[in-house]
């Protein structure tokens, strides 16, 4: 199941049959978007991202996508 999560105008796809909840974008982003609930990652304050678009390189599982990377 894909999850989406979008604010103004940013948009992170999260493939939640693909996470495996190893946490690597919770440590590669910058500015705490990440966080893991029930061992899968969900994004939130999404306000905050620099569209540095470490998360999308981070993640071992292609999980996420990211409209800015
Ligand atoms: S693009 Fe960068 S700042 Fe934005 S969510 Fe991904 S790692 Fe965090
Ligand atoms: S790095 Fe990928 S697999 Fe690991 S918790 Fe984040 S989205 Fe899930």
């Amino acid at each position: 199941m894909k999850k989406v999560f979008e604010e103004g105008s940013i948009k992170i796809t999260i493939d939640h049959e693909k996470c495996t909840g190893v946490g690597d974008c919770v440590t590669a982003c910058p500015v705490d978007i990440f966080a893991k609930e029930n061992n899968k990652a969900v994004a939130r304050h999404l306000n905050d991202c620099i569209e540095c678009c470490a998360c999308v390189n981070a993640c071992p599982n292609g999980a996420i996508e990211h409209s800015s990377c």
